[in-house]
């Protein structure tokens, strides 16, 4: 045997995924990005993905689940969680006792929350008061175009929602920030102290209406609001409003492959995680597909992957069949699908190159998160990295390994040790994203579309 021989057949040679892809790959991945891209522009919080996914769930013939129901082999079953969070269901050949193939992704992403009590005026200017949601790098959201996307649950019983800033003939708001001139001050702080979070301040007008008295900009902006949605002020004390950037999901680079948006963290996995789930007939083992909320603030409250809304879901199909919950739980695997950082060479001190994934390799497995000494991972076992790793390669599926960062560098969390808690074996994986939580991030094609056939090739396992 020769050096290059041996070489080959026993040392690992990663290669960039553009080398291995066909040319009907090629048109199909472009083909995925141009589905997601549409899924990207149609939903840009948990409610708009849940409402999304919904409507296109019943498209395909999938029905709510209720409790009593029978639940038969080839069922399509879903959950729309109160509006916030998804979950949905192809029921296997095998009985739910031998376990269920489970995807689990977040619809949640990074933002600026609408104060309970939020508009105001100062100096003739009219402002909505915001409490960040998530990680953010608070100077990132400064003069950057923003939308305000929600609910407003009015006194009446209706409620309405409201979009603004997405259709090119809407106003944009923004957040500003201090002029270079007069910044000698601001530009001694460090970065997280730049813009204080009480200076998250959304700008919503300057006209005063005319008449005496005061705060006539602040009333004005009031009398918009009430004419296009019929709200008055103490609605917003039980509404919904988020500040999320405005615009939509745009080729990057001049060969375009890569794809720039707000939120790919981590609706890139929850779309490919969906998108398969849609068309999948009788599969072996039960599939079923998660879209979480809250993620981004520790996947708390009743639409985050803590919740017993999914033991509830998975109750009515367990009932359904007379199996034990229990019993599925311990024989099911759970794919928590989220994102993870790709190499940026920016920043090579931030990072173990030898272990991090890049893009253009593929759906990236992430044994274990946290930070600290793996703090707060749920640290997948060598056998359930083989079941991903033996997954993907048996199917084709471009794979590689990320962890987050060096060692006592920062870390993250996901909703695998959620799943992990409920005895399901459970592994991390997901697309390569630089600039996570900023309000444009970047994937790549290639990446995106890997996830689609790797979560695809976890739900026929
Ligand atoms: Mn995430
Ligand atoms: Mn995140």
């Amino acid at each position: 045997m020769t050096t290059e021989e041996l070489r080959n057949s026993i040392l690992s040679a990663p290669k960039n995924g553009y080398t291995r892809l066909t040319d009907e790959q090629r048109s199909e991945m472009e083909a995925y990005a141009l589905r997601y891209r549409a899924f990207m522009d149609a939903c840009k919080t948990e409610r708009e993905a849940t409402a999304w996914a919904t409507e296109m769930a019943e498209k395909h013939g999938f029905v709510p689940a209720v409790p009593g129901m029978e639940v038969k082999p080839g069922d399509k079953i879903y959950m729309n969680n109160r509006g916030k969070s998804f979950l949905i269901a192809v029921i296997g050949k095998e009985s739910l006792a031998q376990g269920a193939n489970i995807c689990a992704a977040h619809v949640d992403s990074p933002r600026m929350d609408v104060k309970p009590q939020p508009l105001y005026e100062d100096s003739e200017i009219a402002y909505f008061k915001t409490h960040y949601y998530g990680g953010i790098k608070k100077y990132q959201w400064t003069c950057v175009p923003l939308a305000i996307h929600g609910v407003v649950c009015k006194k009446d019983g209706t409620s309405v929602t409201v979009t603004i800033g997405e259709d090119e003939n809407d106003p944009i708001v923004m957040v500003s920030d201090l002029l270079i001139h007069l910044a000698a001050d601001q530009m001694k702080k460090g970065a997280s102290e730049v813009i204080a979070g009480e200076q998250l301040n959304v700008i919503l007008g300057t006209e005063p209406i005319q008449g005496e008295g005061a705060d006539l900009v602040k009333l004005n902006v009031m009398k918009l609001l009430n004419e296009k949605y019929g709200i008055v002020e103490d609605d917003f004390r039980s509404a919904e409003l988020t500040i999320v950037p405005a615009g939509k999901c745009r080729e990057v680079g001049l060969d375009r492959s890569l794809l720039g948006a707000y939120g790919h963290d981590d609706r890139v996995c929850a779309y490919a995680e969906l998108e398969p789930i849609f068309n999948l007939e009788m599969p072996t083992h039960t599939a079923v597909c998660i879209l979480a909320d809250k993620e981004e603030i520790g996947s708390v409250g009743i639409s985050g992957m803590q919740s017993q809304a999914f033991e509830y879901f998975m109750e009515i199909l367990c009932d359904g069949q007379g199996v034990k919950l229990s019993h599925c739980f311990a024989n099911s695997f759970c794919l928590s699908a989220d994102v993870s950082n790709a190499y940026d060479p920016n920043f090579p001190e931030t990072c173990d190159r030898r272990n991090n994934s890049a893009l253009n390799y593929g759906i990236s497995i992430c044994k274990y998160t946290g930070s600290r000494g793996k703090g707060g991972a749920s640290d997948a076992s060598a056998e359930a990295m083989l079941h991903v790793r033996k997954t993907f390669e048996d199917n084709g599926v471009m794979w590689q390994i990320a962890t987050l960062g060096k060692v006592d560098q920062g870390g993250g969390g996901t909703v695998a040790a959620y799943m992990a808690n409920r005895n399901i074996v459970t592994v991390d994986a997901g697309v390569p994203v630089l600039n996570m939580h900023a309000p444009m991030e970047l994937v790549s094609k290639l990446d995106c579309y890997m996830t689609m056939l790797g979560c695809k090739a976890i739900y026929l396992a």
